[in-house]
């Protein structure tokens, strides 16, 4: 038994000891496996995230897509609606002056009539490109509101503002030759400018009536020219003088 003992314990030693060797293989294998694991996790996580950041900016494009009028390059009428209601609500939270000013082509009907409806397209989308190079603030925007008629939404501006830019625009058109596949243009539009601090009921409504007030007087006074709402002081006076016959016509 005295001789067995040693030769049993060696024997245990290199049984314990290959075992422990055999675990300790497993334990590597396993330690292995999973940091394979956690590096193909972080790879995929990696591409994901690449994918996810794709999708943002296609929808971030596609949303932009779903904001601008295809034919003129500018915002279009859906985005005008939503955009004009955020802008009154946000001037009126900060007490300030946001101006709406309508642009509408004057005698556009002659136009298609005359040269076709492609030259009419050809030259609401240089009208178009005319009046943005002229809008630089940021936070103003230009949009296509109708067929010939254009948009522009001037945060924190007033009516003398809107009016001097209006004004700007109106002149540099009729400065400008249009040109076309067809022929050469010479083009003209009149405005009209609105401007406050939106009160608790103001709503999309009211602006576009009042800027719209101030187009049909533009119109009416002959075309090719800018007008407010309300008409300056001295104008009131002027078309009530006129009215009242104190100014006679030479
Ligand atoms: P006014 O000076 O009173 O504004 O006269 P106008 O002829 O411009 O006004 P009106 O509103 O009577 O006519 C606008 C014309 O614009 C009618 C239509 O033939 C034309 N129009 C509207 N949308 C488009 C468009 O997308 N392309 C083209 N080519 N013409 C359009
Ligand atoms: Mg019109
Ligand atoms: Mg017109």
């Amino acid at each position: 038994m005295a001789i067995v003992l040693p030769y049993f314990l060696a024997g245990l030693l290199l049984g314990c000891l290959l075992v422990g060797l055999a675990a300790a293989r497993v334990l590597r294998r396993w330690h292995q496996a999973a940091a394979d694991l956690e590096s193909q996790l972080r790879s995929h996580s990696f591409e994901l995230q690449i994918a996810l950041d794709e999708l943002t900016e296609a929808n971030r494009q596609l949303e932009i897509q779903t904001q601008i009028d295809a034919l003129s390059g500018v915002y279009n009428r859906a985005y005008f609606d939503r955009q004009l209601t955020a802008e009154l609500k946000r001037s009126r939270r900060e007490q300030r002056t946001v101006a709406l000013v309508l642009l509408d082509i004057d005698h556009f009907k002659q136009i298609n009539d005359n040269h076709g409806h492609l030259v009419g397209d050809q030259a609401i989308k240089q009208v178009a490109q005319l009046i943005r190079q002229h809008v630089k603030r940021p936070a103003d925007k230009v949009f296509r509101y109708g067929g010939e008629e254009f948009a522009l939404i001037l945060p924190n501006t007033s009516l003398a503002g809107a009016v001097q830019l209006a004004e700007r625009i109106r002149q540099q058109l009729t400065a400008t030759c249009i040109n076309t596949a067809d022929d050469t243009l010479t083009l003209s539009l009149s405005a009209g400018c609105y401007a406050a601090i939106p009160a608790k009921d103001s709503d999309n409504d009211e602006f576009i009536a009042f800027a719209d007030k101030a187009l049909y007087r533009a119109k009416a006074a002959g075309r090719d020219q800018v007008h407010s709402y309300p008409a300056p002081v001295a104008a009131v006076a002027v078309a009530a003088a006129a009215v009242t016959g104190e100014i006679n016509e030479h």
